[in-house]
């Protein structure tokens, strides 16, 4: 690759502003103000876009010299290969990471704004759905933090996320177009592009090697997006690829000849590849978009990556291949970059000349996956005929790596053999042959983890149960973590804050600075939905993405229940209630038709309740609309009581539980995911707990699916549910037809064969534990005790934690600070 220097302002910056110094101080930064000629006044905007690429400027220059340090130095470095970034706002991220807060509050005081105020210009950068996303950002920051050798490759999608509206029908779903002024965070590399193959056919060459050869060409060009270190010269880089047309590619003839369609088809084809985060999956031209989108991230990473590693070797000595995996390690979050195994098999094999075994050697050594889910829905699995028409080489290369792990199992694991059909890689069921992609990733990588205890115990135990017998070794947990720069606003968490939790003068000030949080966000609430919430009710808070296991109905229902009961009290009974404001936000996937019901519900409850006079002071329902990194840093710092609920054994980890506990908000949850580690270091009497564990839901499911007839005439069915259930089946909340969505729950409690997620089987141990919630929420000191251990136990789940564990445990890297 060319040398990595980058000049300033090369991201071809628009607004209408000169770089100046605003003033000559060498402690104040340089600000950009008006050319001369236009108003002394800046617009929010502008000054936002002018103090971005002033900081921006800064970091282009820490990020020159890390590049070139690492270059120099040649150490070993990882390169973090995901789908989704969910970065956020960057802005303040920078500002803090820099530590010139102070300078860049005055310089903008100057010129009359509030950095406050400017920060909120700026659009969120939202390259992925949930969690999977936010978590390869909170690492990121954390490899830099920690001057760790290590990258992020992603794609740059025009379109991110969607932008979601509640209107009277519920969720709709809007293009968000975050690239509509341009980002000054990104720096396009025209010095940094390479080809991507799609289709085409195989050729033997006479010397009994192969090549992949004919088909359509796009080109990758790279964005890098500059990620700073906390007060740490180190700034890393997420590079970004965008497709664009060859163009060579380009049809003259065509054109000139008047056929403008035909000749831009190989432009607007390109184009289609990084136009959204998630074409829906519904349509085959949608299966094969997503799946041109995975092989575009890894051809382009890889070919990267081989180029920087001759650069480097070249520079130096003689070199061998069998030294790569000592120089890249290569981490897949989630199956989704799994075409980097391949991808870099046929890279070796039939670009470098290595032979089968060498490549094999060379990319199992460098190549680790993490897991993020068990459910059956969620692994991927491409059709083998939609892959050899794609992917010709490669689906070859998969062949021959089932056919040789086949053998080996056969030869060396005759115990295993009837196991064959479940944990080979190619599924060829008549029906619908496919590529089982986790299949894949465990058999080719030297290490395999899950990202929670709980979660990675499930896999050993189950999903990969027969690869752990044949490499006990090759599997671990790497428990996520949260970045607490980003994620925590009011307070350090010490372990010696435990000290002080019963301290009265210390309980008064953590009381205030709760305060002022949820004023902040009440003023918000007020301002995107114009409902008026109390900040002195208790503050409940779920928020994440809209799905069945993450139990939302299970919260609605029980606010049902809660303000049925509220209306059948006297106005005297109402007032030694706990008054609490619930909270719900997330998106449901444009085409789960249930998750939208829940939106529809949760909204439709709301409207009812908060302008219900008798009520409304003990009881409010929000649905804040658009749920994604900066609402979520408004909403967690404002907590008390947040929802984690999912059906034990469901929830991989969770980390947004991490985010709250460590703003001092005490957990509602089950025993899933890092909820079991959570509640084990903040100790169990802070954590409120309910429900079945992961080891009962198997059986809970199996009794009803066999309904057993003897148990069913047992099985008392809570009145509460019913009632909640009844209530909203009568209409109480409006004519939307809500029984699709409640018969889904008719099941377990006695009749039919639904309730999957076990809602009915859970619900009277919820409700039991909201009243506990009610309770400790009376005794103020109790529950500034337990909201000050929450933060205070809260260090486990740093990201800077989990980095560590896997650059020592996995990648193998070290520390590589700039001087
Ligand atoms: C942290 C985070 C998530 C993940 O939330 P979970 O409750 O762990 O599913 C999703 N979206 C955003 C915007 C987040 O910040």
């Amino acid at each position: 690759m060319a040398p990595a220097s980058v000049k300033p302002n090369s991201a071809g910056a628009t607004t209408s502003t000169a770089t100046v110094s605003a003033v000559s101080s060498s402690k104040v930064p340089p600000i950009a103000r008006p050319l001369a000629g236009e108003p002394e006044e800046f617009e929010p905007e502008q000054a936002y876009f002018a103090t971005a690429e002033s900081v921006r400027d800064r970091l282009i220059q820490q990020w020159n010299e890390t590049y070139a340090h690492y270059h120099k130095e040649d150490p070993k470095q990882t390169y973090y290969l995901s789908m989704e970034y969910l970065q956020g706002r960057a802005l303040t991220n920078a500002i803090g990471n820099l530590d010139i807060q102070d300078a860049y509050g005055k310089a903008l005081n100057q010129l009359g704004h509030q950095l406050e105020d400017i920060v909120e210009q700026e659009k969120d950068a939202a390259l992925g759905n949930g969690g999977l996303g936010r978590l390869a950002s909170c690492f990121l920051d954390s490899m830099a933090t920690l001057n760790l050798p290590a990258w992020g490759y992603g794609l740059r999608y025009r379109y991110g996320l969607f932008k979601q509206r509640i209107t009277k029908e519920g969720q709709e779903e809007i293009a968000e177009d975050w690239l509509e002024k341009f980002s000054p965070w990104e720096v396009v590399r025209h010095d940094v592009v390479f080809p991507v193959r799609f289709f085409g056919h195989v050729e033997v060459n006479p010397d009994g090697s192969r090549k992949w050869v004919g088909g359509d060409t796009v080109q990758a060009l790279a964005y890098d997006v500059p990620i700073p270190g906390y007060k740490t010269k180190n700034t890393i880089s997420l590079r970004l690829w965008e497709a664009r047309a060859s163009s060579d590619d380009f049809n003259l003839f065509l054109f000139n000849d008047g056929q403008y369609e035909s000749a831009s088809q190989l432009h607007s084809g390109a184009q289609q590849i990084c136009a959204v985060l998630y074409p829906g999956d519904a349509t085959e031209n949608g299966k094969l978009l997503r799946l041109k989108q995975q092989f575009f991230l890894c051809s382009a990473s890889l070919q990267d990556i081989i180029l920087r590693f001759k650069e480097r070797k070249n520079e130096n000595r003689s070199w061998k291949w069998s030294e790569f995996p000592s120089k890249v390690a290569v981490q897949l979050n989630d199956t989704h970059p799994t075409l980097a195994i391949p991808e870099l098999m046929r890279l070796l094999m039939d670009n470098e000349g290595l032979g089968w075994d060498e490549a094999w050697d060379v990319t199992t050594r460098t190549v680790a996956y993490t897991n993020h889910t068990v459910l059956p829905e969620a692994l991927e699995k491409w059709s083998q005929s939609v892959m050899w028409k794609l992917l010709p080489r490669h689906m070859e290369i998969i062949e021959e790596i089932d056919t040789r792990f086949i053998t080996m199992i056969r030869t060396t694991r005759t115990d295993l053999e009837s196991k064959l059909p479940s944990i080979c890689i190619l599924d060829n069921n008549p029906q619908k042959p496919v590529v089982r992609m986790a299949n894949l990733c465990v058999v080719s990588s030297h290490k395999v983890n899950g990202v929670a205890q709980l979660h990675s115990d499930i896999l050993k135990a189950e999903l990969f149960a027969d690869y752990v017998s044949i490499w006990p070794k090759k599997f671990q947990n790497k428990t996520n973590g949260i970045t607490p720069r980003r994620w925590l606003r009011f307070c350090s968490p010490e372990l010696s804050l435990r000290k002080f939790a019963e301290n009265a003068d210390f309980q008064a000030e953590w009381s205030s600075a709760k305060m002022a949080n949820k004023q902040r966000l009440a003023q918000y609430i007020l301002r995107e939905t114009g409902v008026s919430i109390d900040p002195n009710s208790l503050f409940d808070i779920q928020v994440k993405r809209i799905h069945e296991y993450k139990r939302q109905l299970l919260n609605i229902l029980g606010a049902i229940y809660r303000y049925k009961k509220l209306k059948e009290m006297s106005a005297e009974e109402r007032k030694n209630t706990t008054p609490r404001t619930i909270m719900f936000g997330g998106k449901a996937f444009a085409t789960y038709t249930n998750a939208k019901r829940i939106v529809k519900l949760v909204n439709d409850v709301g409207a009812v309740v908060n302008s219900d006079p008798e009520v409304n002071s003990y009881l409010k329902v929000v649905f804040v609309p658009n749920y994604n990194v900066s609402v979520a840093e408004m909403l967690i710092p404002g907590s008390e009581l947040s929802q984690h609920i999912s059906t034990a054994g469901m929830e991989a980890s969770g980390t947004s539980n991490m985010k709250f506990a460590l703003n001092g908000c005490l957990i509602i949850g089950t025993l899933d995911g890092a909820n079991v580690e959570i509640r084990e270091e903040i100790g169990e009497e802070n954590f409120f707990l309910f429900g079945a564990t992961a080891d009962e839901v198997p059986r809970l499911r199996k009794e009803r699916e066999n309904g057993l007839s003897s148990l069913i005439a047992q099985f008392k069915p809570d009145p509460r549910f019913e009632e909640a259930k009844e209530y909203t089946r009568s209409g109480a909340f409006g004519s939307y037809d809500y029984n699709p969505l409640l018969d889904s729950l008719e099941g377990n409690s006695g009749y039919g064969r639904g309730d999957y997620f076990l809602v009915g089987h859970d619900f009277p141990s919820y409700m039991d534990a909201q009243e506990r919630v009610d309770e400790a929420y009376k005794d103020r000191k109790r529950w500034l005790k337990m909201s000050i251990l929450s933060t205070a136990g809260s260090g486990k789940f740093s990201s800077d934690r989990t980095i560590s564990q896997y650059a020592k445990e996995i990648w193998n890297i070290e520390e590589c600070r700039v001087p």
